[in-house]
């Protein structure tokens, strides 16, 4: 029997490579771009590896096609709809990071209030001995209340850690989660007048565009922070900006960003931002679970018909065996 074909565009983590060539033929090109796949060698592809972006174009152009195994959990880079229009399930890699991302948020949070970034490089500057004592810092955790924009697989993991803390822990979500012990919010404005840290971890989709804003900002006060590890797009940078310049907010520390790789100069000029180039699962260890991740679930599919972790929007099984 042939082996299901599977493509590659562009960069993915070598471990998925390799474990992939023991059970499928593979194919790599450089982009997701159908002009890089004739004709004839696309008909013959039913799966796809991916690490970002997927569009409506290259899935018409791949007419066999029956899985698309994106890597991370986010998998707001694939067009989710144009696959499950043709029945082509897509699957993601949650739960083998939620550690590793809540890990970074509270290393985000605390690099953030206590300036952990800007002492190191005072102390590797000389400073220390120049200069005498690293400036105390104007802000503290203590005493604080904790938003989580999201109460998701990773949005608990981080909660469990801020108990661990002594904070007070409240959240927003669509809907309420049952047997939690945080309170509930039933809008993000809600929230962030109840809070003075904000930690936003919700999935790229149409609703949470750019819904922490200027309204939103204000309501975290003169003493808030915001901490963004989901994505950039939720947050209005300009406004974001002028919030931190103006003393609307105190400080933010962020993951990611609206134009990744770009970070706009109005963030980079600014003394009450910590910045991070998108690391929180960026680990080798959890890296390498999300690449098993991929290559299982193409696996699982072809031998037993059912993928392991099929994103809600795409809850096929194998209709040919
Ligand atoms: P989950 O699907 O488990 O959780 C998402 C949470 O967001 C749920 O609590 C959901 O609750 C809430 N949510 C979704 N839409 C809205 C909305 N419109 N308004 C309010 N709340 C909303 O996802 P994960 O926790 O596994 O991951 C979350 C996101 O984190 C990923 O999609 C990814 O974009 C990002 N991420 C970033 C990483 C990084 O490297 N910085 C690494 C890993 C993930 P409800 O449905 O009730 O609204």
């Amino acid at each position: 029997m042939n082996r299901p074909r599977i493509l590659i565009p562009g960069i993915i983590r070598e471990r998925v490579v390799e474990r992939l060539k023991d059970a499928f033929d593979i194919v790599r090109i450089d982009s997701a771009d159908p002009a890089l796949v004739a004709r004839s060698e696309a008909a013959a592809v039913s799966g796809v590896a991916v690490s970002g972006r997927l569009d409506a174009a290259m899935i018409a152009h791949l007419p066999a096609l029956e899985i698309i195994s994106s890597f991370g959990v986010g998998y707001d880079g694939v067009d989710v709809s144009a696959a499950a229009e043709r029945g082509i399930v897509v699957t993601n890699t949650p739960d083998v990071l939620n550690d590793e991302v809540a890990d970074t948020a509270i290393g985000l949070l605390l690099n953030t209030v206590r300036r952990l970034p800007q002492a190191e490089t005072w102390l590797r500057e000389g400073r220390w001995q120049r200069d005498g004592a690293f400036p105390l810092s104007p802000l503290s955790l203590r005493g604080r209340k904790a938003g989580i924009y999201g109460l998701g697989r990773i949005g608990m993991a981080i909660a469990r850690r801020l108990e661990g803390f002594g904070l007070d822990i409240a959240y927003h979500t669509r809907q309420p989660r049952e047997g939690v012990p945080y309170t509930y919010h039933s809008s993000l404005t809600a929230l962030a007048q109840a809070v003075d840290i904000l930690i936003a971890i919700v999935p790229k989709t149409p609703e949470t565009h750019r819904t922490i804003n200027a309204d939103v900002l204000k309501a975290l006060g003169s003493n808030g922070v915001l901490i963004n590890v989901g994505r950039g797009w939720t947050v209005d940078e300009s406004a974001l900006v002028a919030a931190l310049k103006n003393g609307v907010i105190a400080a933010a520390g962020l993951d990611v960003f609206y134009d990744e790789p770009n970070v706009p100069d109005g963030l980079l000029d600014l003394p009450n931002v910590s910045l991070l180039p998108h690391v929180a699962s960026a680990s080798v260890a959890t890296r390498d679970a999300m690449a098993d991740l991929v290559v299982d679930n193409l696996i699982a599919w072809f031998d037993r018909g059912q993928a392991l972790t099929p994103v809600p929007e795409t809850p096929f099984t194998r209709k040919s065996g």
